[in-house]
């Protein structure tokens, strides 16, 4: 098979590409590695995107923070803005594959790709980020929320092109957020559980919260029922308790060759836990490390 592959340096030849039925590539961690171990044939018509620099770079505004599409996760593990005050999805950024893998994959490429063991997935859903897609005919913005349709579908068209991600701005104090997921070995696994939560704390009560599952529904779900036992409490271990308990009841996991569905209902419940503290320490302005993973491993 051929693989006709352009590699533009304007966007609008990236959408014209598309317009006319190629498909994009950007580190090509997922599509070409994915290919080359026979998961799915690589696409006949390919457009490289990698070299467009209006889709580069992490960009801090007065009212969002923008990711170009080409922004690699360890660029997003180290940004001082995410870690300040997105810090969920620099704990999973940072943990995205191998060094290889996080110097080369891009932020668009996880969300398109749309796995529901998407490290990604989460935060930006607990972050309330929205996708940014443009296409030949014009640009809209999507809810990463809803954008994420099913296990790898988007609601994105064909011929549409992910070109930001885009964070609306949180104010640093009395905000908080973490995720974190179970893996058996480091580096080349993606999530076989994974939670996310993110908590305003307003005079010492929970004033909003966000909880979101990765693995353990066909893509990633909030949890409005433990996003509810949360909010209105102080954050105490009931609180954290009941939230669990509302994950633990909500999640339809797969079982497969890396986990059976009950260790993954039984695991989505202390994940929910650790997730909770963790946002709510950093919520209190304490420092936990990211990825918050490896700091939270052997918490209860
Ligand atoms: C060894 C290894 C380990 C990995 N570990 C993890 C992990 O731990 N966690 C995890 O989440 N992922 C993991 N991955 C998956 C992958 O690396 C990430 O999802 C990465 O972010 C994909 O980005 P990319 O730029 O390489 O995507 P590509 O492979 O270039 O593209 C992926 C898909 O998205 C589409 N696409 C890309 N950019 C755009 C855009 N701007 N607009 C519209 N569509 C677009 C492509 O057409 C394709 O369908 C791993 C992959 C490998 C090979």
């Amino acid at each position: 098979v051929t693989v006709l592959l352009v590699q533009p340096l304007a966007l609008d030849e990236v959408l014209a590409a598309l317009a006319s039925g190629a498909r994009p590539v950007a580190g090509g961690t997922d599509l070409v590695v994915g290919a080359r171990q026979g998961k799915r044939p690589l696409p006949d018509r390919l457009v490289a995107i990698h070299r467009v620099d209006d889709l580069r770079g992490i960009r801090p505004g007065a009212v969002a923070l923008d990711l170009g599409a080409l922004a690699t996760h360890a660029e997003i593990s180290v940004h001082p803005t995410v870690l300040a005050r997105y810090t969920a999805l620099a704990d999973a950024a940072a943990i995205v594959g191998s060094h290889a893998t996080r110097a080369h994959g891009t932020i668009g490429g996880n969300v398109m790709n749309a796995s529901p063991a998407m490290e990604t997935g989460g935060p930006l859903v607990c972050l309330c980020a929205d996708a940014v897609l443009a296409s030949t005919t014009g640009t809209r913005s999507v809810a990463v929320e809803e954008l994420l349709t099913g296990p790898g579908t988007t609601a994105a068209r064909d011929d549409e092109l992910l070109i930001a991600v885009r964070l609306p701005v949180r104010p640093p104090s009395g905000t908080g957020s973490a995720y974190v997921r179970l893996e058996y070995r480091r580096q080349m696994e993606i999530a076989v559980v994974g939670v996310t939560a993110a908590v305003t704390v307003t005079d010492g009560v929970v004033s909003a919260a966000r909880i979101a599952v990765t693995a353990l529904a066909p893509t990633i779900r909030r949890v409005l029922a433990a996003e509810v036992a949360l909010i209105g409490t102080r954050g105490d271990e009931t609180a954290i308790a009941a939230a669990s308990a509302a994950v633990q009841a909500a999640v339809t996991p797969i079982s497969d060759v890396r986990a059976s569905a009950a260790y993954r209902t039984e695991m989505a419940k202390v994940f929910t836990r650790r997730a909770v503290a963790t946002a709510l320490r950093r919520a209190a302005g304490e420092a936990v490390a990211v990825p918050a993973s490896s700091s939270t491993m052997g918490a209860a």
